[in-house]
C-alpha cells in the first residue's frame, strides 16, 4: 500500500472520529447548559415563593398588630399602648401624636429610657410635622367618591368607611405602615388615625419580624447552593447553605415586599454543580473518550495491519526474485559443465573430476535451497512431520561438518573445536537437525568466509545439549539481531546484497529447533563475529 493511501485511510478514520467527538461534546455542553438554566429557573421560582411567603408573614404581623392598636381610643389608649409594648415582642415602641401638639405619648418628660430618646430622634422629622404621614392605606377625610378610593383601600379602611354614618366626613380610622430608613437601617412604623388631627401607633421590632421571615427560607440548601436573606444595604441577615465565593453574584434573586425596601432573597450555586449535569458531563466525557479510544485503537490496528501486510508483500516479492536467482545460478553452472562433459572435449582427468565436483556441489546447494523452500511451506501449513530417533549429537554434527568440510575450506574457513566433543545423547529428527546445521554452515560460508576460523563447540548445560557455531565474520548489526529470525528478513548491507539468499535459512532453523524442543539464538560474542547457539534437551538420564 502506498504511503499516500495510508494517509488517506488514516484521515478517513480520524476526521469522522474527531467530528463525531466534537459534535457529541457540543451536544453534551448544550445539554449541560440547559440543565443549568432549568436549575436556575427552578431556583428563581422557589425564590419568588419564599419572597411571597415572607411578604405574607410581614402582612400577617401588620394585620395582627393593626387589629390591636387601630380600635384604641382615649382615655385608656395610652395605657393600652404601653401594655401592647410590654407584651408583644413585635412592638418596639408606641406613640400618640397630635397635629397641634406634636408627640403626646410617650410623654415628653419621659427621658429615662434611652430607647425612648432614640425613638424620638429616629422619627423626629415626622413628629415635628416636617414630613407627611405616609402609607398605603390612608383614608383621607375629604375623599368624595368611595368607588374611586376603594382601589387604594385596605379591607380595614373600607370597613371604617362603610361603618361611618352616612354623609359624615370619613376619618381615617385605619392602620397604615411606612418603612423608615434611619442611619442606614430599616424601621417600620404603623399608625392609625387622621394625620390632620391625631395619629397613634407602633414601631415594629424588625429583629422579631426577621425571625418570622427566616421561617420562610428552606431549612437546608442543596449541595453547593446558598440561600441568603439580604437587606437594602446589602447585609446578609441570614444564610442557609455554604458560603459563596467572595465576589460571586447570585444566579437569581427576588424582592420581598415594598415594606422592606430592597430586601431580597438571593440564590447562589458554586459553578458547575448543577444537579445531574455533572454526572451527565462525566458519563458523556467517559463514553466519548472510550469511543475515541476505540476508534483510535481500531484505526491504529488497521494501519499497522496494512503496513505489516505491505511489508510482507514486499518481502515475498524480494524472496521470489532472490530464490529465482539462487535457483538459476547453480542450474546454469550445472548445465554448462554437464554440456562440456557431454561433448567429450575434456581429455584431462583432473579437470573432468573438478567439473564433476562442481556439478555435485551445485546440485547439493540446489537441494538445500529446495529443502528450505519445501520446509518453509510445510512449516507454514503445519504439515511438517518429524521422526525423532536416539542419536549422538556429537557424532551427527561431526558427520555433517566433515561432509561439508570441502565447501567450508573452499570458502576459506577452518573448522575448530569439535574434535574433543563428548558424546551427547539426544532424541531428534535427523533431517531436521541436519537442516539446522546446514543453514548455519551455509551462512558462515556466505557471510563469514573472510573470518577464516569457524568454531564449533558442543557441551551440556542444565539438562540440555548446547551446540555453538561461532564465526569471525562481520557479525549482525544490533538492529537486525532479532529480525534475522523472521521469514524473508535479510540485513540490508552490501555483503548481504551481493550474496544470494532467500532470507529463510535462520527462520526455518529456529522453527525446526523449537519444534524439536530446543531453541536457536544469536549473540554477538566479544571480539566480533556471529555466534549461534542451538540447544536441545538431552535424552532423559543422560549426562556428561
Ligand atoms: P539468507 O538466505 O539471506 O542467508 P538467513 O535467514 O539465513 O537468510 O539469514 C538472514 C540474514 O542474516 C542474512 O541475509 C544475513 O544478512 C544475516 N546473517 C545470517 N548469518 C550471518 C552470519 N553468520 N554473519 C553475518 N550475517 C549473517
Amino acid at each position: 500500500m502506498k504511503p499516500r493511501l495510508l494517509v488517506v485511510y488514516a484521515l478517513c478514520l480520524l476526521v469522522p472520529a474527531l467530528s463525531l467527538g466534537a459534535g457529541a461534546w457540543v451536544l453534551l455542553r448544550r445539554e449541560a447548559a440547559q440543565m443549568e438554566a432549568r436549575a436556575v429557573e427552578t431556583a428563581r421560582q422557589e425564590a419568588l415563593l419564599v419572597a411571597e411567603r415572607m411578604a405574607l408573614a410581614v402582612a400577617e404581623a401588620e394585620d395582627a398588630l393593626g387589629d390591636q392598636f387601630t380600635p384604641l381610643r382615649p382615655p385608656d389608649r395610652e395605657a393600652a399602648l404601653l401594655d401592647l409594648e410590654r407584651r408583644n415582642p413585635l412592638v418596639r415602641n408606641t406613640f400618640v401624636w397630635s397635629a397641634d401638639q406634636g408627640l403626646l405619648w410617650p410623654p415628653p418628660e419621659d427621658t429615662g429610657s434611652r430607647e425612648r430618646v432614640r425613638f424620638r430622634e429616629r422619627f423626629a422629622a415626622l413628629f415635628a410635622g416636617e414630613l407627611p404621614w405616609d402609607g398605603d392605606h390612608v383614608l383621607a377625610p375629604d375623599l368624595a367618591e368611595p368607588a374611586d378610593r376603594s382601589a387604594r383601600l385596605a379591607p380595614r379602611a373600607l370597613r371604617a368607611y362603610a361603618e361611618a354614618p352616612a354623609g359624615a366626613p370619613v376619618r381615617a380610622f385605619t392602620d397604615s405602615w411606612m418603612p423608615w430608613l434611619h442611619e442606614n437601617r430599616l424601621h417600620i412604623l404603623g399608625w392609625a388615625g387622621d394625620p390632620t388631627a391625631e395619629v397613634w401607633g407602633v414601631e415594629l421590632e424588625v429583629m422579631a419580624l426577621l425571625a418570622r421571615l427566616i421561617e420562610a427560607l428552606p431549612l437546608q440548601a442543596a449541595e453547593g447552593e446558598t440561600w441568603d436573606l439580604v437587606d437594602g444595604a446589602g447585609r446578609v441577615l441570614h444564610r442557609v447553605g455554604v458560603d459563596p465565593e467572595p465576589e460571586a453574584a447570585p444566579q437569581t434573586s427576588a424582592l420581598i415586599s415594598p415594606r422592606l425596601p430592597h430586601w431580597r432573597i438571593a440564590w447562589y450555586r458554586a459553578p458547575g454543580i448543577a444537579p445531574g449535569s455533572q454526572g451527565l458531563m462525566a458519563t458523556g466525557a467517559l463514553v466519548l473518550a472510550l469511543l475515541l479510544a476505540v476508534l483510535g485503537l481500531g484505526g491504529a490496528l488497521l494501519l499497522r495491519l496494512a503496513w505489516a501486510s505491505q511489508r510482507e508483500a514486499l518481502r515475498k516479492t524480494t524472496f521470489v526474485s532472490n530464490v529465482s536467482h539462487e535457483l538459476k545460478t547453480p542450474l546454469t553452472t550445472i548445465r554448462m559443465y554437464a554440456e562440456i562433459l557431454e561433448e567429450g572435449r575434456i581429455r584431462d582427468e583432473a579437470r573432468r573430476r573438478s567439473y564433476l565436483e562442481t556439478i555435485g556441489h551445485e546440485s547439493r546447494r540446489l537441494a538445500r535451497l529446495v529443502n528450505n523452500v519445501l520446509d518453509f511451506s510445510r512449516l507454514e501449513q503445519g504439515r511438517k512431520r518429524y521422526r525423532p530417533e536416539p542419536l549422538d549429537l556429537a557424532e551427527a554434527v561431526r558427520e555433517v561438518v566433515s561432509r561439508e568440510t570441502p565447501r567450508l575450506q573452499a570458502a576459506g574457513l577452518r573448522v575448530e573445536g569439535l574434535d574433543g566433543a563428548l558424546p551427547c545423547p539426544v532424541r531428534v529428527d535427523r533431517d531436521a537437525l541436519e537442516q539446522i546445521l546446514l543453514n548455519l554452515l551455509d551462512n558462515a560460508v556466505k557471510y563469514a568466509g573472510a573470518g577464516r576460523r569457524l568454531e564449533i563447540s558442543l557441551d551440556q548445560t542444565g539438562g540440555r545439549a548446547r551446540l555453538r557455531v561461532r564465526d569471525h565474520g562481520p557479525g549482525i548489526p544490533a538492529a537486525h539481531r532479532a529480525k534475522v529470525f523472521e521469514s524473508f528478513h535479510r540485513v540490508d548491507d552490501t555483503l548481504t546484497t551481493r550474496t544470494p539468499g532467500s532470507g529463510l535459512g535462520l527462520s526455518i532453523a529456529r522453527r525446526l529447533a523449537r519444534d524439536l524442543g530446543g531453541d536457536l539464538e544469536f549473540d554477538a560474542p566479544p571480539g566480533g563475529g556471529a555466534r549461534f547457539t542451538f540447544t536441545l534437551p538431552l535424552e532423559p538420564g543422560a549426562s556428561a
